[in-house]
């Protein structure tokens, strides 16, 4: 079978991980969660002192992107890749609603943004890749064989971003993750380096009523299609 990109973008708890992951299963193909690199970004930021809710320390974040290493490992027991920020996995620490209520401020700026491409671009050169995010389709792999845009009520989005940190033992409310997930989209979508939109050539997924199984299989019909044309 040929390899091909497949490029999963959309607003925030869309479910775009959980989808390219089944994916990436199936197809032995390789996932990025490339949100997942803007969070641990955010995360050496926060640690570093460089930002918090009433300080950001740009200019001087800018000189320090050169000190910051990711990587992603593939872990056997969950059969997926964690990012690993300097050698040290942070996957449980960048889902925290700390780093999400400030990576939206660390994902604007262009440093950052040219920095993570670029890697990204890396990471996709063999093809066989399935990557999500918000500039997937647009600017990271503006050439890739199979483009989504997933979509979901923005409640419907909350409830199970909701779900899952309570389910981690987190201590938060429903609002507040509301919140969050509406300011997210909102500076996403209007920034100025890789906004959030649609790519021309992208199907549109609204998940708010399709299960996880009719999501897959409407997807993976999309994309066997793909590959076999
Ligand atoms: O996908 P996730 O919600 O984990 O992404 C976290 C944040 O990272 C987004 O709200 C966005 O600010 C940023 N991001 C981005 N470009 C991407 C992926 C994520 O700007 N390709």
């Amino acid at each position: 079978m040929r390899k091909i990109i497949i490029a999963i973008d959309g607003f925030s708890s869309t479910g775009k991980s959980t989808v390219a992951k089944q994916l990436a299963n199936k197809l032995h193909y390789i996932y990025v969660d490339t949100g997942a690199m803007y969070r641990a970004v955010t995360l050496y930021a926060m640690q570093k002192g460089f930002i918090s809710n009433e300080f950001f320390y740009k200019d001087d974040f800018i000189l320090n992107l050169q000190h910051i290493n990711l990587e992603f490992k593939f872990n056997d027991k969950l059969g997926y890749a964690e990012v690993h920020l300097n050698g040290i996995n942070v996957e449980t620490k960048i889902r925290s609603l700390e780093v999400s209520n400030l990576v939206s401020k660390v994902s604007e700026i262009s440093e950052v943004r040219k920095k993570l491409v670029e890697q990204q671009q890396q990471m996709g050169i063999h093809k066989g890749i399935v990557m999500d995010g918000r500039d997937i389709g647009t600017v990271v792999f503006p050439d890739a064989e199979v483009k989504l845009f997933m979509t979901a009520s923005a409640e419907k989005r909350a409830k199970r971003r909701y779900d899952e940190l309570i389910g981690k033992g987190d201590i938060v409310t429903y609002d507040e993750i509301l919140e969050n997930v509406i300011k997210r989209d909102h500076i996403d979508s209007t920034r100025e380096d890789s906004p959030l939109v649609k790519a021309d050539d992208a199907i549109v997924i609204d998940n708010s009523d399709l299960t996880l199984e009719e999501q897959f299989e409407k997807i993976y019909t999309i994309v066997i299609e793909k590959i076999n044309n």
